[in-house]
């Protein structure tokens, strides 16, 4: 038996070792050389736009009145100042050292709709936005209320730094070696870092072959550089006995939709490996799994996520060619053939959330779409659940997105779900969620947005009116996670693990909730009371019960052969 113990640990920490040290060149380059071609976007404005400096100071100042102290109340000031910047890389702090991120506070309908004007005609890089405040992130020069002062350090800071060691040392092999022994609480390597594409690929085949009962590999479909969009399949169906003319009940988990989004990417592989590790050893998560099936879209846009590695950290937009040259990208989330509104904005492709000349014109989009039509017409499938997490600005959004003057026919239904998934979120770790109409944003306080509030991000084309409304999915949500704006998209890789366990309560309260029970006294819930999987450390131990009965599976060609082909590249 500790024979037995001690080979399925050597087993599965090479297994580790070799999804994680293998990709090491890809990840090593961020700023490798990327950052020395010209930002396209940054390059076309100025060249479309000679005087944009002047114009924004101009617009601006109309908007604001002149520049406040950055000690005046009104501005957040989160940041505290850093030590500069003599280790970063020149390339990263020529592209961003200059750049800033600026909360704007809105008091007035008058406020936002100015700001929003402000921002479509010159093409802000708005960050977030409640009804509250909106970050945006502009050249140093225009600098007024400093939110995030040294851009290009926070940015180095972000990247893994795995980045930095040498790739598959000796050095790195043993220290990858002792990850699941748990001793201290959190030690799942996964999680300790940002992956990049290059290491979720392959840990989701992982997942496949580790719990092969459960998980299944699927394709969504293809990007336009070419790349598979991969998902996990997770559920018990095709082992159940169930009527075959019963729809498989489906909820669907996806991130990445906007490049930068890390957190987003990282949550959705961080709940996929929760509710995978505790099926068969926690009854809630056992039932859920008999009775939805879960796909997990860990990245709805490879290409652009791959890009947010290798060349710039903060692009948003997939990597589709437009119609000018030199401003590249479509927004995915802009991009749904429902009250799609490109043609009535001032749409230009340089535009941040520039939603294409056509519904459906983005590729991933549309291949989502496609793919969910196909599965419900053609593979008996009807989805229950849409959860597309993003980042930032903790807030739980629900349809309609487009427009505040459309009320959803269960709007009753989204909120009370909505606001349940909150509380999970604020009993699990205390941090507060808003819970707010897309159109228009929330805050915490639930203080009342202001009315016939303008847009600056959200509006027609978005992925949950359309799953809400085209596929009928009755509980359509958009979470943005953490934070509130101290890191925004750079959130410190310290908060994978906590924003992953807050955002799974969510996702066992979602269950739950579809499961016909309310509230958080329940099955699911008493689960996560004896801390049966409250935490990845927990979850590892319990896993190596799983390793003992897969580990002939290890022995199969199938795995062998993928594992052999990841240590050629
Ligand atoms: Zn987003």
């Amino acid at each position: 038996m500790m024979q037995q113990s001690y080979n399925t640990l050597s087993i599965l920490s090479i297994l580790i070792a070799v999804l994680l040290c293998a990709p090491t060149q890809a990840i090593a380059v961020p700023w490798a050389g990327g950052f020395s071609q010209p930002h396209p976007e940054q390059s076309s404005k100025h060249r479309i736009f000679p005087q944009l400096t002047w114009l924004r100071d101009t617009a601006i100042e109309k908007v604001f009145g002149l520049p406040p102290k950055p000690t005046q109340p009104g501005c957040d000031k989160h940041a505290t100042s850093r030590p500069i910047n003599s280790q970063l890389p020149s390339t990263l702090l020529a592209k961003y050292g200059g750049d800033v991120v600026l909360r704007f506070n809105l008091s007035t309908p008058q406020e936002e709709h100015a700001l929003a004007e402000a921002a479509d005609t010159l093409f802000l890089d708005v960050w977030e936005f409640t009804s509250n405040w909106a970050d945006i992130r502009l050249r140093e020069d225009d600098a007024y209320s400093n939110l995030m002062p040294d851009l290009a350090k926070t940015i180095y800071q972000s990247y893994p730094s795995i980045t930095f060691s040498e790739p598959s040392s000796p050095a790195n092999h043993e220290a990858f070696t002792p990850v699941l022994r748990a001793s201290n609480g959190v030690d799942n390597i996964f999680f300790q870092n940002y992956q990049p594409l290059s290491v979720i690929i392959p840990w989701m085949r992982l997942m496949t072959s580790m719990f092969t009962t459960h998980v299944r590999m699927i394709n969504i479909g293809t990007t336009y550089e070419g790349r598979d969009i991969h998902a996990l399949r997770v559920g018990v169906s095709p082992n159940l006995s169930q009527d075959p003319s019963e729809p498989r009940k489906t909820i669907i988990i996806s991130g990445g939709f906007h490049a930068r989004e890390w957190i987003s990417v990282s949550t959705v592989t961080y709940i996929a490996w929760s509710l995978i590790t505790a099926y068969g050893k926690t009854p809630g998560i056992t039932k859920l799994l008999q009775e939805f099936d879960f796909v997990f879209i860990p990245t709805v846009n490879p290409d652009g996520y791959i890009y947010t590695w290798e060349n710039d950290r903060l692009w948003r937009k997939n990597r589709q060619q437009t119609d000018l040259r030199f401003c590249r990208g479509l927004d995915l989330d802009r991009a749904f053939g429902f009250e799609w509104d490109g043609n009535t904005l001032s749409s230009n492709p340089c535009s941040e959330s520039y939603p294409g000349v056509e519904p459906f014109q983005a590729v991933e989009s549309q291949r989502l779409a496609r793919w969910a039509k196909n599965e419900t017409e053609n593979n008996n499938v009807k989805f229950v659940g849409f959860l597309d997490l993003h980042s930032y600005s903790q807030q739980v959004l629900y349809p309609y997105s487009y427009s505040c003057n459309a009320d959803p026919p269960s709007l009753e239904n989204l909120e009370e779900l909505g606001l349940g998934l909150a509380k999970a979120i604020r009993i699990s770790s205390g941090q507060q969620y808003g819970v707010a109409s897309a159109c228009e944003g929330a805050v915490p306080s639930n203080k009342a947005p202001a009315g016939g509030a303008s847009r600056m991000e959200t509006g027609g084309g978005s992925a949950i009116d359309w799953f809400y409304h085209e596929m009928r999915v009755r509980f359509s949500y958009q979470i943005k996670l953490r934070d509130t704006g101290s890191y925004g998209f750079l959130l410190p890789k310290e908060n994978i693990i906590p924003t992953g366990e807050e955002a799974f309560n969510a996702v066992k309260y979602f269950g739950d909730f579809l499961l016909g029970n309310k509230g958080i006294e329940n099955i699911l819930a008493e689960d996560s009371d004896k801390a049966i999987f409250n935490t990845a450390a927990k979850v590892a131990e319990d896993e190596l019960v799983e390793i003992e009965e897969d580990v002939e599976y290890y022995e199969t060609e199938d795995v062998n052969w993928d594992l052999k082909r990841r240590r050629r590249r």
